[in-house]
Protein backbone atom coordinates (compact mmCIF):
# COMPACT_ATOMS: atom_id res chain seq x y z
CA UNK A 1 0.00 0.00 0.00
CA UNK A 2 2.59 2.26 0.73
CA UNK A 3 4.48 1.66 -2.37
CA UNK A 4 1.56 2.65 -4.37
CA UNK A 5 1.55 5.99 -2.71
CA UNK A 6 4.89 6.18 -3.23
CA UNK A 7 4.62 6.15 -7.28
CA UNK A 8 1.50 8.43 -7.27
CA UNK A 9 3.21 10.89 -5.32
CA UNK A 10 6.31 10.33 -8.45
CA UNK A 11 3.76 10.52 -11.10
CA UNK A 12 2.20 13.68 -9.03
CA UNK A 13 5.80 15.19 -8.79
CA UNK A 14 6.17 14.45 -12.51
CA UNK A 15 3.06 16.52 -13.38
CA UNK A 16 3.84 19.53 -11.33
CA UNK A 17 6.91 19.89 -12.91
CA UNK A 18 5.76 19.27 -16.38
CA UNK A 19 3.19 21.92 -15.69
CA UNK A 20 5.36 24.37 -14.11
CA UNK A 21 7.76 23.96 -16.99
CA UNK A 22 4.74 24.69 -19.65
CA UNK A 23 4.32 27.75 -17.87
CA UNK A 24 7.90 29.27 -17.75
CA UNK A 25 7.98 28.43 -21.73
CA UNK A 26 4.49 30.04 -21.80
CA UNK A 27 5.81 33.54 -19.89
CA UNK A 28 9.09 33.06 -22.25
CA UNK A 29 6.78 33.04 -25.30
CA UNK A 30 4.70 35.83 -23.64
CA UNK A 31 7.90 38.08 -23.30
CA UNK A 32 9.23 37.40 -26.91
CA UNK A 33 5.58 38.12 -27.92
CA UNK A 34 5.80 41.44 -26.00
CA UNK A 35 9.03 42.29 -27.77
CA UNK A 36 7.09 42.19 -31.27
CA UNK A 37 4.11 43.67 -30.51
CA UNK A 38 5.85 46.33 -28.49
CA UNK A 39 4.02 45.92 -25.40
CA UNK A 40 6.47 47.51 -23.62
CA UNK A 41 6.04 51.11 -22.48
CA UNK A 42 7.99 54.01 -20.48
CA UNK A 43 6.64 55.63 -17.29
CA UNK A 44 8.15 59.15 -15.84
CA UNK A 45 8.58 59.74 -12.16
CA UNK A 46 9.72 63.32 -11.34
CA UNK A 47 12.79 63.99 -9.23
CA UNK A 48 12.43 67.26 -7.53
CA UNK A 49 14.69 70.16 -5.83
CA UNK A 50 13.47 71.24 -1.72
CA UNK A 51 10.86 74.06 -3.00
CA UNK A 52 9.32 71.12 -5.78
CA UNK A 53 8.68 73.64 -8.16
CA UNK A 54 10.68 73.15 -11.22
CA UNK A 55 11.30 69.64 -12.66
CA UNK A 56 14.68 68.87 -14.27
CA UNK A 57 15.31 65.28 -13.61
CA UNK A 58 12.71 61.95 -13.87
CA UNK A 59 13.74 58.21 -13.46
CA UNK A 60 12.50 56.22 -16.30
CA UNK A 61 10.34 52.70 -15.47
CA UNK A 62 9.56 49.95 -17.28
CA UNK A 63 6.35 48.57 -17.70
CA UNK A 64 4.64 45.93 -19.48
CA UNK A 65 0.88 46.51 -21.30
CA UNK A 66 -0.03 42.72 -20.78
CA UNK A 67 -3.05 42.17 -23.67
CA UNK A 68 -5.00 40.62 -20.47
CA UNK A 69 -3.49 41.73 -17.60
CA UNK A 70 -3.34 45.21 -17.94
CA UNK A 71 -0.11 47.13 -16.70
CA UNK A 72 2.19 44.84 -14.93
CA UNK A 73 4.94 46.50 -12.76
CA UNK A 74 8.86 45.51 -13.50
CA UNK A 75 9.38 43.70 -10.39
CA UNK A 76 6.78 41.10 -11.88
CA UNK A 77 8.87 40.67 -15.40
CA UNK A 78 12.19 42.02 -15.25
CA UNK A 79 13.56 38.88 -13.27
CA UNK A 80 12.49 36.71 -16.57
CA UNK A 81 13.30 39.14 -18.55
CA UNK A 82 17.11 38.34 -16.92
CA UNK A 83 16.87 34.66 -17.06
CA UNK A 84 16.05 34.51 -20.67
CA UNK A 85 18.46 36.99 -21.54
CA UNK A 86 15.60 39.70 -23.20
CA UNK A 87 17.05 42.18 -20.74
CA UNK A 88 19.57 43.00 -23.61
CA UNK A 89 17.42 43.55 -26.64
CA UNK A 90 14.49 45.08 -23.86
CA UNK A 91 17.37 47.52 -22.29
CA UNK A 92 18.45 48.95 -25.26
CA UNK A 93 15.04 49.52 -26.39
CA UNK A 94 14.52 51.55 -23.29
CA UNK A 95 17.63 53.55 -23.65
CA UNK A 96 16.75 54.37 -27.70
CA UNK A 97 12.99 55.32 -26.68
CA UNK A 98 14.36 57.19 -23.44
CA UNK A 99 16.59 59.34 -25.87
CA UNK A 100 14.37 59.43 -28.74
CA UNK A 101 11.51 60.83 -26.19
CA UNK A 102 13.84 63.01 -23.90
CA UNK A 103 14.86 65.29 -27.46
CA UNK A 104 10.95 65.31 -28.56
CA UNK A 105 10.46 67.10 -25.09
CA UNK A 106 13.87 69.03 -25.57
CA UNK A 107 12.42 70.47 -28.67
CA UNK A 108 8.76 71.01 -27.28
CA UNK A 109 10.76 73.36 -24.71
CA UNK A 110 11.54 71.70 -21.75
CA UNK A 111 15.09 71.78 -22.43
CA UNK A 112 17.16 71.26 -19.56
CA UNK A 113 15.33 67.72 -18.54
CA UNK A 114 17.53 64.92 -17.74
CA UNK A 115 16.44 61.34 -17.53
CA UNK A 116 17.68 58.75 -15.07
CA UNK A 117 17.76 55.55 -17.07
CA UNK A 118 17.68 51.96 -14.74
CA UNK A 119 20.30 49.45 -16.44
CA UNK A 120 20.65 46.30 -14.71
CA UNK A 121 23.79 44.40 -14.48
CA UNK A 122 23.55 41.98 -17.36
CA UNK A 123 22.81 44.80 -19.38
CA UNK A 124 26.02 46.61 -18.32
CA UNK A 125 28.22 43.99 -18.68
CA UNK A 126 27.22 43.01 -22.22
CA UNK A 127 30.57 43.65 -24.44
CA UNK A 128 28.22 46.29 -26.81
CA UNK A 129 26.75 48.41 -23.98
CA UNK A 130 29.00 51.22 -24.24
CA UNK A 131 29.01 51.87 -27.75
CA UNK A 132 25.58 51.44 -28.11
CA UNK A 133 25.05 54.35 -25.64
CA UNK A 134 27.36 56.35 -27.63
CA UNK A 135 25.01 55.24 -31.31
CA UNK A 136 22.19 56.56 -29.39
CA UNK A 137 23.20 59.92 -28.19
CA UNK A 138 24.39 60.39 -31.72
CA UNK A 139 21.36 59.40 -33.22
CA UNK A 140 18.81 61.04 -31.18
CA UNK A 141 21.51 64.55 -30.67
CA UNK A 142 21.19 64.20 -26.65
CA UNK A 143 24.32 65.26 -24.56
CA UNK A 144 25.44 62.88 -22.50
CA UNK A 145 25.24 65.51 -19.77
CA UNK A 146 21.22 64.80 -20.13
CA UNK A 147 21.37 61.44 -19.24
CA UNK A 148 21.73 59.53 -15.75
CA UNK A 149 22.51 56.16 -15.33
CA UNK A 150 20.88 53.92 -12.24
CA UNK A 151 23.29 51.43 -11.75
CA UNK A 152 23.02 48.79 -8.44
CA UNK A 153 26.08 47.16 -6.80
CA UNK A 154 25.66 43.98 -8.72
CA UNK A 155 27.59 45.58 -11.83
CA UNK A 156 30.78 45.09 -10.43
CA UNK A 157 30.56 41.50 -8.37
CA UNK A 158 32.77 39.91 -10.83
CA UNK A 159 35.16 42.63 -12.43
CA UNK A 160 35.57 45.25 -10.76
CA UNK A 161 38.70 46.15 -13.22
CA UNK A 162 36.38 46.31 -16.42
CA UNK A 163 33.44 47.95 -14.36
CA UNK A 164 35.52 51.05 -13.46
CA UNK A 165 36.93 51.51 -17.39
CA UNK A 166 33.43 51.25 -18.59
CA UNK A 167 32.18 54.00 -15.98
CA UNK A 168 35.07 55.93 -16.76
CA UNK A 169 34.48 55.87 -20.38
CA UNK A 170 30.63 56.76 -19.56
CA UNK A 171 32.28 59.88 -17.37
CA UNK A 172 34.31 60.99 -20.75
CA UNK A 173 30.82 61.04 -22.83
CA UNK A 174 29.56 63.79 -19.66
CA UNK A 175 26.79 60.48 -18.75
CA UNK A 176 26.72 60.69 -14.54
CA UNK A 177 26.04 57.80 -12.81
CA UNK A 178 23.62 57.23 -10.05
CA UNK A 179 24.06 53.84 -7.34
CA UNK A 180 20.66 52.96 -6.86
CA UNK A 181 18.72 51.23 -3.69
CA UNK A 182 22.08 52.76 -2.07
CA UNK A 183 22.23 50.90 1.37
CA UNK A 184 20.80 47.67 0.57
CA UNK A 185 23.57 45.75 -0.75
CA UNK A 186 26.47 43.65 1.27
CA UNK A 187 29.33 46.62 -0.02
CA UNK A 188 27.82 49.74 -0.87
CA UNK A 189 30.72 52.09 1.09
CA UNK A 190 33.48 49.74 -0.71
CA UNK A 191 31.71 50.18 -4.02
CA UNK A 192 31.95 54.07 -3.36
CA UNK A 193 35.38 54.18 -3.00
CA UNK A 194 36.63 52.50 -5.77
CA UNK A 195 33.98 53.46 -8.28
CA UNK A 196 33.56 56.64 -10.09
CA UNK A 197 29.36 57.72 -9.03
CA UNK A 198 28.29 60.38 -8.96
CA UNK A 199 24.57 60.59 -7.24
CA UNK A 200 23.94 57.84 -4.49
CA UNK A 201 19.74 57.03 -4.74
CA UNK A 202 19.25 56.04 -0.48
CA UNK A 203 16.83 53.35 -0.90
CA UNK A 204 13.37 53.86 -0.11
CA UNK A 205 13.76 51.21 3.07
CA UNK A 206 15.65 54.01 4.52
CA UNK A 207 13.51 56.53 4.04
CA UNK A 208 9.86 54.67 4.76
CA UNK A 209 10.56 55.07 9.02
CA UNK A 210 11.89 58.57 9.21
CA UNK A 211 11.70 60.44 11.50
CA UNK A 212 10.94 58.09 14.65
CA UNK A 213 13.03 54.82 13.70
CA UNK A 214 16.01 55.50 14.98
CA UNK A 215 17.75 53.38 12.70
CA UNK A 216 16.60 55.09 9.46
CA UNK A 217 17.16 58.14 10.93
CA UNK A 218 20.88 57.68 11.84
CA UNK A 219 21.52 55.73 8.65
CA UNK A 220 19.98 58.59 6.63
CA UNK A 221 21.72 61.29 8.63
CA UNK A 222 25.18 59.75 8.11
CA UNK A 223 24.66 58.77 4.41
CA UNK A 224 23.80 62.77 4.12
CA UNK A 225 27.18 63.86 5.38
CA UNK A 226 29.18 61.02 3.89
CA UNK A 227 27.57 62.33 0.55
CA UNK A 228 28.30 66.23 1.18
CA UNK A 229 32.49 65.17 2.05
CA UNK A 230 32.88 63.12 -0.92
CA UNK A 231 30.79 65.56 -3.19
CA UNK A 232 27.65 63.53 -3.77
CA UNK A 233 24.49 64.81 -5.05
CA UNK A 234 21.72 62.61 -3.31
CA UNK A 235 18.34 62.14 -4.54
CA UNK A 236 15.98 60.35 -1.79
CA UNK A 237 13.86 57.52 -3.17
CA UNK A 238 9.98 56.74 -1.94
CA UNK A 239 9.31 60.06 0.02
CA UNK A 240 5.56 59.43 0.39
CA UNK A 241 5.10 62.31 3.51
CA UNK A 242 5.91 65.91 4.74
CA UNK A 243 7.79 64.45 7.82
CA UNK A 244 9.63 62.52 5.52
CA UNK A 245 10.36 65.56 3.82
CA UNK A 246 11.33 67.53 6.73
CA UNK A 247 13.91 65.17 8.01
CA UNK A 248 15.37 64.98 4.65
CA UNK A 249 15.04 68.70 4.12
CA UNK A 250 17.33 69.25 7.16
CA UNK A 251 20.08 66.83 6.60
CA UNK A 252 19.96 69.07 2.79
CA UNK A 253 19.19 66.25 0.87
CA UNK A 254 19.61 67.32 -3.03
CA UNK A 255 16.50 65.85 -4.37
CA UNK A 256 13.25 64.26 -3.84
CA UNK A 257 11.53 61.35 -5.96
CA UNK A 258 8.20 59.90 -4.30
CA UNK A 259 4.18 60.00 -4.04
CA UNK A 260 4.42 63.19 -2.38
CA UNK A 261 5.02 64.38 -5.47
CA UNK A 262 3.85 62.57 -8.27
CA UNK A 263 3.46 58.26 -8.91
CA UNK A 264 5.26 57.50 -12.00
CA UNK A 265 3.65 59.26 -14.81
CA UNK A 266 2.88 58.05 -18.50
CA UNK A 267 4.38 59.91 -21.59
CA UNK A 268 1.17 61.79 -21.72
CA UNK A 269 0.72 62.63 -18.10
CA UNK A 270 3.93 63.89 -17.72
CA UNK A 271 3.90 66.09 -20.93
CA UNK A 272 0.84 67.53 -19.01
CA UNK A 273 2.83 68.42 -15.84
CA UNK A 274 6.36 69.66 -17.42
CA UNK A 275 5.04 71.69 -20.38
P1 LIG B 1 14.02 51.40 -8.53
O1 LIG B 1 14.92 51.75 -9.65
O2 LIG B 1 14.58 51.49 -7.15
O3 LIG B 1 12.74 52.32 -8.73
C1 LIG B 1 11.99 52.90 -7.70
C2 LIG B 1 10.70 52.16 -7.49
O4 LIG B 1 10.00 52.77 -6.40
C3 LIG B 1 9.73 52.24 -8.66
O5 LIG B 1 9.02 51.01 -8.70
C4 LIG B 1 8.80 53.37 -8.26
O6 LIG B 1 7.53 53.31 -8.88
C5 LIG B 1 8.69 53.12 -6.79
N1 LIG B 1 8.29 54.32 -6.04
C6 LIG B 1 8.49 55.60 -6.38
N2 LIG B 1 8.03 56.45 -5.44
C7 LIG B 1 7.53 55.67 -4.45
C8 LIG B 1 6.91 55.97 -3.18
O7 LIG B 1 6.73 57.10 -2.77
N3 LIG B 1 6.54 54.88 -2.42
C9 LIG B 1 6.72 53.60 -2.83
N4 LIG B 1 6.33 52.63 -2.04
N5 LIG B 1 7.31 53.29 -4.02
C10 LIG B 1 7.71 54.32 -4.82
P2 LIG B 1 8.76 50.25 -10.07
O8 LIG B 1 8.47 51.22 -11.16
O9 LIG B 1 7.76 49.17 -9.79
O10 LIG B 1 10.17 49.60 -10.37
C11 LIG B 1 10.70 48.61 -9.53
C12 LIG B 1 12.12 48.28 -9.89
O11 LIG B 1 12.20 47.68 -11.19
C13 LIG B 1 13.03 49.50 -9.99
O12 LIG B 1 13.45 49.89 -8.70
C14 LIG B 1 14.16 48.95 -10.82
O13 LIG B 1 15.05 48.17 -10.04
C15 LIG B 1 13.43 48.04 -11.78
N6 LIG B 1 13.20 48.76 -13.04
C16 LIG B 1 12.23 49.62 -13.37
N7 LIG B 1 12.37 50.07 -14.63
C17 LIG B 1 13.51 49.49 -15.11
C18 LIG B 1 14.22 49.56 -16.35
O14 LIG B 1 13.88 50.30 -17.28
N8 LIG B 1 15.34 48.78 -16.48
C19 LIG B 1 15.79 47.99 -15.46
N9 LIG B 1 16.89 47.26 -15.67
N10 LIG B 1 15.16 47.92 -14.28
C20 LIG B 1 14.03 48.65 -14.10
MG1 LIG C 1 16.11 53.20 -10.12
MG1 LIG D 1 16.00 52.43 -6.16
MG1 LIG E 1 14.34 49.37 -5.83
Amino acid sequence: HSKNTGKNQVRFYDEELEQSERRRHQLEDELSQAITNEEFLLYYQPQVDAEGTNILKAEVLLRWQHPKHGIVNPDEFIPHLEEYGLIIPVGKWILEESCRQLKVWHNAGKSELCLSINVSANQFKHPDFIEFIEICLIKHQINGEQIELELTEGVAIHDIPSTIRKMDRLQELGIRIALDDFGTGYSSLSYLKHLPINTLKIDQSFVQGLPHDGYDAAIVETTMVMAHHLGLTVVAEGVENRVQLAFLKKQQCHLYQGFLFSQPLNVDHFSKLIL
